[in-house]
């Protein structure tokens, strides 16, 4: 019995090593950005074996037999990158006030298994959903990691939390006929600290990775203000508390300062849009080391609409016209204050597959290209507390890599020409 053990042992053993030993793959990359450090390589071969991270070489290695070369000597190679904000289940468009009456779970469902590829051919290969219906991100979620269709590696929020009439209840702007008013915890509304925890109770049995919740009012929802502030203290306390029993990180959307500092004071660990951060919130942000994830393409994106006569639904286009260009000059301020900042678009708001537009955005702003390209890699990684094995170019790393042609140190716009793409080692994009 023993020895037959052993033998087997062994077999497997040799196998192992005879396997790692053929088909490797080498990117010859021009430069390399490892996310990490601040100096750039150049000439190097990234080797990949298995899903890994194996070696960094100087030079460009012959293959062996069996192995397989992927030439990028005319590209940058980085690590995949990371959006802590996107919706990819929905993109908003002149009909989307409609289309919640038309849309069923598997037609939102499937608008994901579309709006995911988008996003991975763009060289997103790690995101944070912020935000669905019909529990969508998270099948979507589950059928990625299944390998049953393409798409980033997603940690979803599931249903966004808000109050009623809040920036996420989803039957505002409905007739009374319809039976508004009548949705509570388990759709994300809730009213009182109590309901709080029942609606992050809620989260945890659907399988959300983590909360969101709506601190303020919002742009794009059926409803008057913009920046009110939409929970109290103590119900966000609640929420933050519960969320913490189940292992969930809280992100707060929040638009106006009164709502953002009632979330960053009650814990929450990042700020999304802040568009009117003022500088007391800035410093309490600093003190609790809150996370800053400022969504400028979003901003931008519902100014340029909010000028289309009928794009917008009444109620919304002052909003989107007031808010939407401040948010630019909110991150030029929390950077230079040093507030800590992590890549996110709101993608969802905007076109999918153009998250990459956020790193033109935020250079102009006055952030170097490589402390955005960073912002997207190692600091979301560690933000997502998943950098021991994502987020840089480095031995022993899963195999999360990108590639753009050309030098975006040099030309940031470089971001948003992705010619190589690869998730856990296997390619999705090739040059
Ligand atoms: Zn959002």
């Amino acid at each position: 019995m023993i020895t037959r053990t052993i033998g087997a042992t062994f077999v497997c053993v040799v196998a192992v090593l005879a396997s790692g030993a053929q088909a490797a793959t080498l990117i010859h990359a021009g430069r390399v950005i490892d996310g990490v450090s601040d100096q750039v390589m150049t000439e190097r071969t990234v080797v990949v074996d298995q899903g890994r991270i194996t070696g960094i070489e100087s030079g460009y290695r012959k293959p062996a037999a069996g192995d397989t070369v992927i030439d990028l000597r005319k590209s940058t190679l980085m690590p995949g990158l990371m959006d802590m904000h996107v919706h990819l289940t929905s993109e908003y468009s002149r009909t989307s006030e409609l289309d919640r009456f038309k849309k069923d779970g598997p037609d939102v469902a499937l608008d994901g298994v579309l709006y995911a590829a988008r996003t991975l051919q763009a060289g997103f290969t790690t995101v944070r959903d912020l935000g669905d219906s019909f529990l969508a991100s998270i099948a979507l979620r589950n059928a990625i990691n299944a390998g049953k269709v393409t798409g980033p590696r997603i940690f979803a929020a599931g249903k966004s939390i808000a109050s009623t009439g809040g920036h996420a209840d989803p039957t505002n702007g409905w007739a009374d006929f319809l039976g508004g008013g009548n949705v509570g915890p388990v759709d994300g509304v809730v009213n009182g600290a109590e309901q709080g925890a029942q609606t992050v109770r809620q989260r945890y049995k659907e399988g959300s990775d983590l909360i969101k919740i709506t601190a303020t009012g919002g742009v794009l929802s059926i409803a008057k203000n913009g920046l009110n502030p939409q929970f109290t203290e103590d119900e966000i306390r609640t929420i933050v508390a519960t969320a913490r029993d189940y292992g969930f990180k809280v992100a707060a959307h929040a638009h106006g300062a009164e709502g953002m500092k009632r979330a960053v004071r009650a814990g929450v660990d990042s700020i999304e849009h802040g568009t009117f951060m003022d500088d007391e919130t800035i410093a309490l942000m600093k003190e609790r080391g809150t996370c800053y994830v400022p969504t400028i393409t979003a901003g931008r994106w519902v100014f340029d609409r909010s000028k289309e006569d009928g794009f917008f639904p009444a109620l919304v286009r002052p909003k989107a016209a007031m808010i939407g260009p401040q948010i630019q000059g909110t991150f030029a301020k929390a950077y230079e204050a040093g507030v800590k900042i992590v890549f996110g678009t709101d993608t969802g708001v905007s076109a999918h597959g153009d998250n990459a537009r956020e790193f033109v955005l935020m250079v102009e702003a006055g952030m170097p290209p490589l402390e955005a390209i960073k912002s997207a890699t190692s600091v979301a990684a560690k933000f997502l507390e998943i950098d021991d094995r994502l987020g840089s170019v480095q031995v022993g790393k899963i195999a999360d890599l990108v590639a753009v042609s050309g030098d975006p140190l040099a030309d940031i716009s470089a971001m948003r020409r992705v010619n190589f793409v690869m998730k856990d080692g296997t390619v999705h994009r090739q040059p």
